[in-house]
């Protein structure tokens, strides 16, 4: 465990059980030199405790990331609560996690995850200050999809010289909360979709209301189309799938889009322009943490349409320096929190 810690630069790793509720729950901090450790609490099953302190980990330190590339006063942190075979009383079960989650001394806040949800926070919420996305905030996906929207000019900016979305062909995979919101933004703009989903009520829902193009969920890797946006599941970007793409640049929301660090380096190779998922899908988090911050919306819509400027300076870094988008923004990101560590050493 020390070792996994000592990989990925860990501070902190906690674990909490309570028997009387069935709680167990794994919280890691990968750092809070920035701020305080922000990131969401994921629900679901573990065939391993090991499997869950993994998840945690490495979502912590993508998190980490995420939040230092995108300007915010964070740290990066992840709990997983191992979903037990049949909840007896789920709220009870949060509100033991929002004592333990009270006893980090705001070291850690919480947010909504895979398998969490709004009637979850506000359960932890009763015994903890440090949870954000309760009944009042509202659901952070619109604000995702408006950064991913924001990153599909960019890369439009970048391949083409023109960010105008008028009569690009953009190929949606996913409509789900961030797909479908992104979509509706890309038909007002003046594009054309190509769609897809395993759910048909929600293809045809875009065919009715936004004219889309829609096609079997495999068939969307072989669309010919200006950018591809994953925005349902991870790891789509493949040996298999990665031949198959005829698109110039990748943008979605989906975290952990390519399979291994690797194929960052073959995308470059075949000149196909791919934002980070941590860049591009950070509207949610930016939405999350500046609410928290009980910062306005017109500050948090104006930090969301910065993902423009973001991503254009990565592309021109990779251009000018050959480097892969994927490693320039992973420098950045360790720069920017190295850099807070030796303030941090030089002011004590
Ligand atoms: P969601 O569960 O609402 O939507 C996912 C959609 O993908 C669903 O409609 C589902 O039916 C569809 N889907 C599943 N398998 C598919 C397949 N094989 N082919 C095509 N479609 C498929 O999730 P979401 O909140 O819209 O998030 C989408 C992605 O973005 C996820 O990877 C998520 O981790 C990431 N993300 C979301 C947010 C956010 O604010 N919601 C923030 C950051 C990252």
């Amino acid at each position: 465990m020390f070792k996994q810690m000592e990989t990925d630069a860990l501070e902190q790793l906690h674990f909490f059980s309570d028997p009387s509720t069935e709680l167990r729950a794994v919280i890691a901090i990968h750092s809070t030199i920035r701020g305080p450790a922000l990131g969401g609490c994921r629900f679901i099953p573990y065939s391993t405790t090991e499997d869950a302190i993994t998840d945690a980990i490495r979502l912590a330190k993508g998190m980490s990331y995420k939040a230092a590339l995108a300007g915010l006063p964070f740290g990066g942190g992840k709990a997983v609560i191992i979903q037990p075979n049949g909840i007896k009383d789920r709220h009870a079960l949060m509100q033991s996690f929002g004592h333990a989650i009270n006893s980090l001394n705001g070291q850690y806040i919480t947010a909504m995850d895979s398998g969490t949800l709004v009637d979850d926070m506000d359960d932890i919420a009763k015994h903890t200050s440090y949870v954000s996305c309760t009944r009042h905030m509202g659901d952070p996906s619109p604000a995702t999809a408006r950064g991913v929207f924001a990153g599909i000019r960019a890369n439009l900016q970048h391949t083409t010289g023109n960010n105008s979305l008028k009569g690009r062909h953009i190929a949606i995979q996913g409509l789900g909360h961030v797909g479908f919101s992104l979509a509706t933004s890309l038909h007002q703009a003046g594009a054309h979709l190509t769609v897809t989903d395993i759910d048909e009520h929600k293809m045809f829902q875009a065919r009715q209301q936004f004219g889309a193009d829609t096609c079997k969920p495999d068939d969307i890797y072989d669309i010919n189309c200006d950018v591809f946006s994953p925005c349902g599941l991870g790891a789509v970007i493949n040996d298999s799938t990665l031949p198959r793409l005829c698109c110039n640049s990748i943008a979605g929301s989906a975290n952990n889009q390519l399979d291994t660090p690797a194929t960052g380096m073959q995308l470059k190779q075949r000149n196909i322009l791919y934002a980070p998922d941590y860049v591009i899908n950070a509207g949610g988090l930016m939405f999350v943490a500046m609410h928290y911050q009980q910062l306005s919306e017109a500050a948090i819509d104006n930090k969301i349409s910065g993902i423009f400027d973001t991503l254009s300076d990565i592309y021109l870094d990779a251009r000018q320096s050959h480097q892969v988008i994927s490693d320039i923004a992973d420098q950045r990101a360790e720069q920017i929190i190295q850099r807070a560590s030796s303030d941090q050493f030089q002011a004590a």
